[in-house]
């Protein structure tokens, strides 16, 4: 042990798990050198910002080999102790780099170095015209008294209610009552798409300034944003999984809606859980924590059973609106329009002449998933994926949705050279061209990835609809999810079948809350909604018991099912995932893995594999998976905990890129 100035630094972008000793410089003030500020090291032949976590007189390493630190860059800490303390757990739980997560709680423009200063103060709000609070019903005044008796101390809150029962309500009350405190609060969303409509209605509410966090502002709004909430300038915070870790030195409580939605899980780099991460968050912090959704996951539904969450039902939608009525449509034997059925289409014309909206959801972008040669049945492949190349009409390309290779769009067969090649299959694109030719004089929106790709038009065509100016609404899961359009009243989902047949296990309980979710869409005031839902399977069990005894029933069986096979949540998982060009170097990998974990295996984890992944070659990649299995999440992760660092030492020459998704709700 050397005794000395050291500082213990985390430095992001690196592949070593623990933090980095330096040495602080003759001159430095020691008061100065506060866990939590920024650093500038040397790190090699280049300079870094890190981020100190701690000082101590100890170092592992000899004196004369450490370095001292270059610059400190902030004379006050920028995240908390008990940030600090939250970040070393996710860090450990997600057998994770220190350095990476503590990256990923500073907003870009910080983790560059730059000064930790606000360039331009928002404009105070006007006292523009605040909206009133509804008078709740009694199911919503009972939510809003449990949670807001236990503020100023933990507890997790399952609001469980219905599309239209007022949660949004829920929430408003309840920040209300903590922003009267001048307390803060951070609001979680699952989806950009989802900002907009509830900023606008917390401004209507609330007289404070509403800080916004994701992913698509640009570096400067993002830093100040997260400096408004760190200073306690602002007090209340609307965002994506991004701005979970955002520093708030008065937190008063967490509310995440939509909590079933996978998008809370980060699927790359550091794969940790939004949801899981905000529970742990508001423990650390002593604040309640309340999750909303129409169609809970069925990990929270298991937590209400073990009494470890509390349950707020909202049985019924609130105000007069009635739950929409929900028809499968057969389309076997049906002769379909480019996919729409007779029965859709008449109805479909019934509620346009009454001036009402129709809302159309096909999880599937581009014109056809599939181009085919009728001569001789080739088919246009990804060279570089296990995958079918999607054609896109509108731009006349070929185009891999999984590496994003493009081709011009052919009409000679490369192999028979014939004229005869096909679209098969439909996409948002190919419906929307229908719809134009039957449909000619109505206004029709397609909403997906491609027709919202430029900054500002998923905001403009949302402004359209709500302005009653588009009669048909198209689009992708970017609709699904939380949008509320008054005049909507016909619902359909095209193409229900796609989802039935997948071999991942989440997918049923997926499925099912999409199905929940679009019908959601329908009839959300005055109107009473249809809902159809067009399928080649109309007696899967899946959607009859759904259709028949409701959401919650379909959960308590897929929860039965889910113990007997022994599945999440009742047992735990990760996933070791490695890919590389060279299909030997991922499979003796893991292999090389699994045998060093068999020999550390105290608690008799299963180890599953290694096998291909579901798309075994993404982007010129074989891609292998491990699965670590266990019903215990101690056992689980104490395997873990002596694995993750060795596993470093059986990839020579970093040949293999490979990670780790704790608790994966994808196995793909
Ligand atoms: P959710 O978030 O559950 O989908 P919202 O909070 O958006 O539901 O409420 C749906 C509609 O019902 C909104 O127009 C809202 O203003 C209205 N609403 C909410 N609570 C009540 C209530 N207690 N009485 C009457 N209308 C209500
Ligand atoms: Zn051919
Ligand atoms: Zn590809």
């Amino acid at each position: 042990m050397t005794k000395a100035r050291i500082c213990h630094v985390a430095i992001p972008s690196v592949p070593f798990f623990d933090v980095f000793d330096y040495l602080a410089a003759e001159d430095d003030d020691l008061e100065s050198l506060t866990a939590g500020i920024r650093l500038e090291v040397p790190f090699g032949k280049r300079t870094k910002i890190a981020f100190l976590m701690a000082t101590s007189v100890e170092s592992h390493y000899p004196l004369e080999k450490l370095k001292p630190i270059l610059r400190i860059i902030d004379n006050k800490p920028l995240v908390s102790e008990l940030d600090l303390q939250l970040l070393h757990w996710v860090s450990r739980y997600y057998h994770h780099p220190i350095g990476e997560v503590m990256s990923a709680a500073f907003p870009v423009a910080l983790r560059q170095g730059k000064e930790a200063v606000i360039k331009k103060m928002p404009a105070t709000r006007q006292e523009e015209q605040i909206s009133r609070p509804i008078i709740c019903n009694s199911a919503q005044q009972h939510a809003v008294d449990k949670v807001t008796d236990t503020l100023g101390q933990f507890g997790v809150f399952l609001l469980d209610g219905v599309t239209g029962s007022g949660k949004t309500e829920v929430y408003m009350q309840l920040i209300q009552t903590v922003l009267d405190k001048n307390q803060q609060v951070l609001v979680l969303v699952p989806e950009i798409t989802l900002t907009p409509q509830l900023q606008e209605r917390f401004e209507a509410r609330f007289n404070t300034f509403i800080a916004i966090s994701h992913s698509k502002l640009t570096d400067t709004q993002r830093k100040n944003a997260w400096l408004l909430m760190q200073s306690g300038e602002c007090l209340l915070l609307l965002g994506t999984r991004s701005a979970l870790f955002t520093p708030m030195p008065r937190l008063g409580l967490i509310i995440l809606d939509e909590e079933h939605d996978s998008s809370f899980k980060q699927q790359e780099g550091f794969r940790f859980s939004a949801r899981d991460v905000a529970i742990m968050r508001g423990k650390f912090a002593h604040v309640p924590v309340l999750l909303g959704s129409a169609t809970p996951s069925l990990e929270s539904l298991y937590n209400v059973k073990q009494a470890r969450y509390h349950h707020l039902p909202l049985p019924e939608r609130a105000g007069s609106a009635l739950p929409p009525v929900v028809e499968i449509i057969d389309i076997r034997q049906q002769k379909l329009q480019e996919g729409l059925s007779p029965i859709l289409l008449n109805e479909m014309h019934l509620t346009l002449a009454r001036n009402e909206q129709v809302l159309l959801f096909l999880n599937r972008r581009g014109f056809a998933p599939t181009l085919m040669c009728n001569e001789c049945g080739w088919v246009a492949r990804c060279v570089h994926c296990d995958a079918n190349l999607v054609i896109h009409r509108h731009k006349s390309l070929l185009r891999c949705h999984h590496c994003g290779t493009e081709h011009r769009l052919i009409n000679t067969c490369p192999v028979c050279q014939a004229h005869n090649l096909v679209s098969v299959g439909l996409g948002t694109e190919r419906i929307e061209s229908v719809l134009g030719r039957l449909f000619a004089e109505k206004t029709v929106i397609r909403l997906d990835r491609d027709s919202t790709s430029h900054k500002g038009s998923l905001e403009a065509y949302l402004a359209q609809i709500h302005a009653g100016e588009a009669h048909i609404i198209l689009g992708t899961q970017l609709l699904a999810k939380g949008h509320h359009f008054p005049n909507v009243t016909l619902v359909a989902i095209l193409d229900v079948d796609s989802g039935l047949f997948s071999t991942d296990f989440h997918s049923g309980e997926k499925l099912a809350q999409l199905i929940v979710q679009v019908s959601g869409r329908a009839g959300r005031e005055q109107k009473q909604g249809k809902v159809m839902l067009q399928t080649r399977q109309p007696a899967h069990p899946l959607l009859v018991e759904l259709l028949r005894d409701g959401y919650s029933q379909f959960a308590a069986l897929a929860l039965q099912e889910r113990e007997m096979a022994k599945l999440p949540p009742f047992s735990y998982q990760a996933l070791l995932r490695a890919h590389s060009e060279n299909e030997a170097l991922p499979v003796n990998f893991l292999q090389s893995v699994a045998d060093l974990a068999q020999t550390l295996n105290e608690f008799k984890v299963q180890i599953l594999g290694p096998i291909p992944a579901p798309m075994a070659r993404r982007a010129g990649q074989y891609r292998y998976q491990l699965l670590l299995q266990h019903d215990n999440r101690n056992g689980l992760h104490h395997l873990l905990r002596q694995l993750v660092p060795h596993i470093g030492g059986l990839n020579p020459r970093q040949k293999v890129r490979w990670s780790i998704d704790v608790d994966p709700v994808d196995l793909y």
